[in-house]
């Protein structure tokens, strides 16, 4: 496999898996790769999901189910990290949960904690996750809905800088009733490349998460068209994830994210360590 490097992985440390980090950390050494980059979920503010969607251990605190005890997990990671040493590379990451009511509590978060790698990402628009809150769609077309997750993500990038790459940017289309039927680059690249320009500007890494493949999306988030045209636009750090909440999922579509890069005419891919990119090549 080409890319070794899985920069985007969740424990039982994120509300929404049930996976142990050993289990992720042997799965990822059985399959061939040298580096992995946990990036348990943290979202301040998260809306409380509806009771069924909450696992046992969160029941007493719902709107908490995203907000991660860094500690322990901290303890954890360097338990295993030494543990596995010599075999597998393991790093210390964050998807920070960007929202501009949060802004402080964000840029705190990150200042308590010696992270490797932070991914930001969009989950919630104006107070509603789209993904476990189906009315975010309701009486509008998906486009609408999709303009207002891309406006969001202009706003955020705005206004918020401390993380490294910008997570699953077209992430959206995973939740719409239409999904990707309709969906392309160029519908939507007003938006897309201010998004595109904000990172590039802020010299943040764009992040190829291969999760949606798995879920049946034709494409990777964000899709092939934006990842030209960040190259176009003079992008040049990519991290690529496969956002997996199991070990089977671990560097699940990598093979496509390779694929996908070199037509971009990328030669590398970009790891975070200590909060600075490395340059890894693509062979
Ligand atoms: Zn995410
Ligand atoms: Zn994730």
């Amino acid at each position: 496999m080409p890319i070794l490097a899985d920069c985007h992985l969740h424990s039982n440390f994120s509300g929404d898996s049930e996976a142990s980090m050993e289990s992720m950390i042997k799965q990822a050494i059985a399959k061939g790769l040298k580096t992995i980059c946990f990036t348990e979920h943290n979202d301040f503010n998260y809306p409380a999901p509806a009771p069924e969607q909450v696992p046992p251990r969160f029941r007493d605190n719902p709107s908490g189910i995203f907000e991660l005890n860094g500690d322990s997990y901290l303890f954890d990671l360097i338990k295993f990290r030494e543990r596995y040493m010599g075999q597998i590379e393991v790093l210390f990451g964050v998807e920070l949960g960007l929202q501009k009511e949060i802004m402080r509590r964000n840029i705190k978060f990150v200042r308590d904690y010696d992270f490797d790698f932070v991914i930001g990402s969009i989950h919630i628009v104006h107070g509603k996750d789209p993904y476990s809150c189906p009315e975010y769609f309701d009486g509008r077309s998906d486009e609408e809905a999709y303009r207002e997750y891309f406006e969001t993500a202009i706003e955020n990038l705005k206004s918020f800088s401390n993380f490294d790459s910008f997570g699953h940017l077209d992430y959206i289309i995973r939740y719409g009733r239409t999904k990707d039927e309709n969906y392309s680059y160029a519908k939507y690249s007003d938006l897309i490349d201010q998004i595109l320009r904000l990172i590039i500007d802020r010299e943040k890494a764009l992040e190829i998460n291969t999760a949606g493949l798995a879920s049946g999306l034709k494409d990777m988030n964000p899709c092939f068209d934006i990842l030209k045209r960040y190259k176009e636009l003079g992008g040049e750090l990519v991290t690529v994830g496969s956002d997996a909440h199991s070990p089977e999922r671990i560097a699940y579509g990598f093979d496509r994210a390779y694929e996908a890069l070199k037509e971009c005419g990328f030669k590398y891919y970009t790891v975070f360590c200590g909060r600075s990119p490395e340059q890894r090549k693509l062979l």
